[in-house]
């Protein structure tokens, strides 16, 4: 039979991880909360959240912080953990990475991958207000969600060599975007959307 552990690990998409407990609490308003303490393993110990390699520990002094993960039919999650100060020598002195959240954010890989793509689909007033998060929050999931999949834009034109350019609408037909693919990576190297003359 899976264990709470595992099943748990994998309703949040998390890997290299321990769950250490959890605890569900209900508000008098309802709203029902369930915080899953977690730790990363050693091996995911004391990485650089930036360039992810291992550093040596700045102070032993350690922070409980606490981020938010998806819902869990309709209970809000939340991930806590304690995080201690790594030293990097080429990025200085930061607060260790956790492999369940991006670098400097509140919320889980899951989290901003899901508000990303949710707006592909749906305006970003209704990404908020299913998501219960602030509108402007959106945008800062989008913002990290784009560095995961593309940290740096300059690579963008390295070795293009076959490109292919087409035009589609949007929006019933009203407006149009011109997107330019690598065809060789299959990626897109730049969009435009411009209105129907
Ligand atoms: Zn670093």
């Amino acid at each position: 039979m899976t264990s709470a552990n595992t099943l748990l690990k994998n309703i949040l998409g998390v890997k290299g991880a321990v769950v250490q407990g959890a605890d569900f609490s209900e508000d008098a308003r309802g709203v029902k909360k369930l915080t899953i303490r977690m730790r990363p393993k050693k091996r995911e110990s004391d990485r650089c959240p930036i360039c992810g390699r291992h550093c040596a520990v700045y102070d032993r002094s350690s922070v409980l912080r606490s981020w938010r993960a998806l819902d869990f039919a309709g209970i809000l999650v939340y991930i806590k953990a304690c995080t201690q100060r790594i030293s990097c020598p080429k990025h200085g002195v930061l607060v260790s990475a956790v492999p369940w959240a991006f670098h400097d954010s509140g919320f889980t890989k899951s989290f901003d991958l899901t508000a990303t793509w949710m707006t592909g689909n749906l305006s970003r007033s209704a990404v908020a207000e299913y998501l219960r998060i602030n509108w402007k929050t959106v945008g800062r999931c989008i913002t990290r969600a784009r560095k995961c999949v593309e940290p740096d834009h300059s690579k963008r034109l390295d070795n293009l060599v076959n490109i292919g350019i087409d035009e589609t609408s949007y929006r019933k037909g009203h407006k149009y975007i011109t997107v330019i693919v690598n065809h060789d990576t299959n990626t897109v190297v730049w969009a435009c959307n411009k209105p129907v003359r």
